[in-house]
């Protein structure tokens, strides 16, 4: 269980990167603790990884109160250069108001820092027993455009616009690194979730760029799926796909079911990856209103996101014990937060982690 968890968390993001833990010891990290329950479970990050001793130096940065005129969000120059400088980072959740407000910061974020493809791994967890099993997912979502470009405006009175931005450099560029992934990874399937039979011109042009990549993997299977079958496939027979291509929004949706079908949104883990070798891992949950500052969060998806940051880096010993920490922890039933049928507040959660490592 542990190589194929292994296998899925990532060994690397990048293959032929210099490998980090040769440039120096301890390895600095940008830390964005972020909005709602994010300083909660980024406590938990840090109190684990201090207990294994992970050589991480955090670097944390807060998002301000004010909108920095360098970036024009309230996102810091400073962090977005902590992230640039270090080139690997743990994200907690950004809180964005709906329908109004200021832009964004993970928007911001990813235009920033060009973070340009998000993985999100999906698996079953021996111990925590959904109607499934064997799932074992990856979503690779475009991070860059599609509905997200932030292009809306109002036409006349009662008619709004939103423009959907499909690029040709951005669709060629995440299908190449979901099949370079797939073929690091020892993954079989690549299958490229779209609309096409109705956004013919957007979804038509990610296709072919899906379809130019796959060409050159002749060793993957390369399938293309319409998103509403998908939905209806995955919640059926998750072991029907290994990793999933899309544009953006069709991923934002798709990996919250996939969460789903595991046990929800506490348990799921991702990683940005950025121009320049960028990696920022980052729990694919938001800042969860509700349970922020009740000790209730489960830190589950943030720890095995800083997990597959571990394994980034190279670090596999550390990855090794913190990730068995957390399943051994979860597997034994005995401290499990609410969200998975426990009564374990995030704090017992953390130490009961710790006494496992
Ligand atoms: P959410 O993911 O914050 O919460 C959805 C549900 O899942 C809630 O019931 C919440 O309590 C639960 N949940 C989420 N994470 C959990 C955890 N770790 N432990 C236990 N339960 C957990 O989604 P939302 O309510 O739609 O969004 C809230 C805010 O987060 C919004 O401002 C949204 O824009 C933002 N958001 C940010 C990110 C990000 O930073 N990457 C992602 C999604 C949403």
């Amino acid at each position: 269980a542990s190589q194929i968890l292994r296998r899925t968390l990532g060994s690397r993001y990048f293959a032929n990167q210099r490998p980090f833990s040769s440039v120096s010891t301890p390895i600095r990290a940008t830390l964005f603790p972020g909005d709602g329950i994010g300083p909660e479970i980024a406590e938990s990050v840090k109190q684990i990884f201090q207990a294994a001793e992970a050589p991480i130096e955090w670097e944390e940065h807060y998002v301000g109160t004010e909108v920095d005129p360098r970036t024009q969000s309230f996102l810091t120059w400073e962090s977005l250069e902590s992230v640039r400088r270090n080139r690997v980072g743990l994200k907690g959740p950004m809180a964005t108001p709906i329908g109004k407000g200021h832009r964004s910061l993970n928007l911001t974020l990813r235009k920033e820092l060009n973070l340009y493809a998000n993985v999100r791994p999906c698996y079953s967890l021996s111990g925590y027993k959904t109607r499934y099993d064997n799932v074992d997912l990856i979503t690779i979502r475009e991070n860059t455009e599609g509905e997200y470009s932030g292009l809306e405006h109002q036409v006349v009175r009662g008619v709004v616009e939103s423009i959907k931005i499909i690029t040709r450099q951005a669709s060629i560029r995440v299908a190449e690194y979901a099949f370079h992934y797939a073929k690091a990874h020892g993954r079989k399937r690549v299958s490229a979730i779209h609309k096409a039979n109705i956004m013919q011109k957007t979804d038509g042009l990610f296709l072919k760029c899906c379809r130019e990549v796959a060409e050159k993997y002749p060793e993957i299977t390369y399938e293309e799926v319409v998103i509403d079958n998908c939905c209806m496939m995955l919640v059926k027979n998750p072991a029907l796909f290994d990793v999933l291509v899309m544009p953006n929004l069709y991923g934002d949706i798709i990996s919250d079911l996939c969460a789903g079908l595991i046990g929800g949104l506490g348990l799921t883990p991702s990683c940005n990856i950025g121009e320049g070798g960028i990696a920022l891992a980052e729990a694919v949950h938001g800042s969860a209103p509700d349970i922020a500052g009740k000790n209730l969060a489960n830190p589950t998806a943030l720890l095995l996101s800083s997990v597959s940051m571990l394994r980034h880096l190279d670090l596999h010993d550390k990855a090794d014990r913190i990730q068995n920490a957390i399943l051994d922890t979860i597997a034994e039933g005995k401290y499990r937060t609410a969200d998975l049928g426990g009564t374990s507040k995030t704090t017992e959660f953390t130490k009961a982690i710790i006494d496992h490592l």
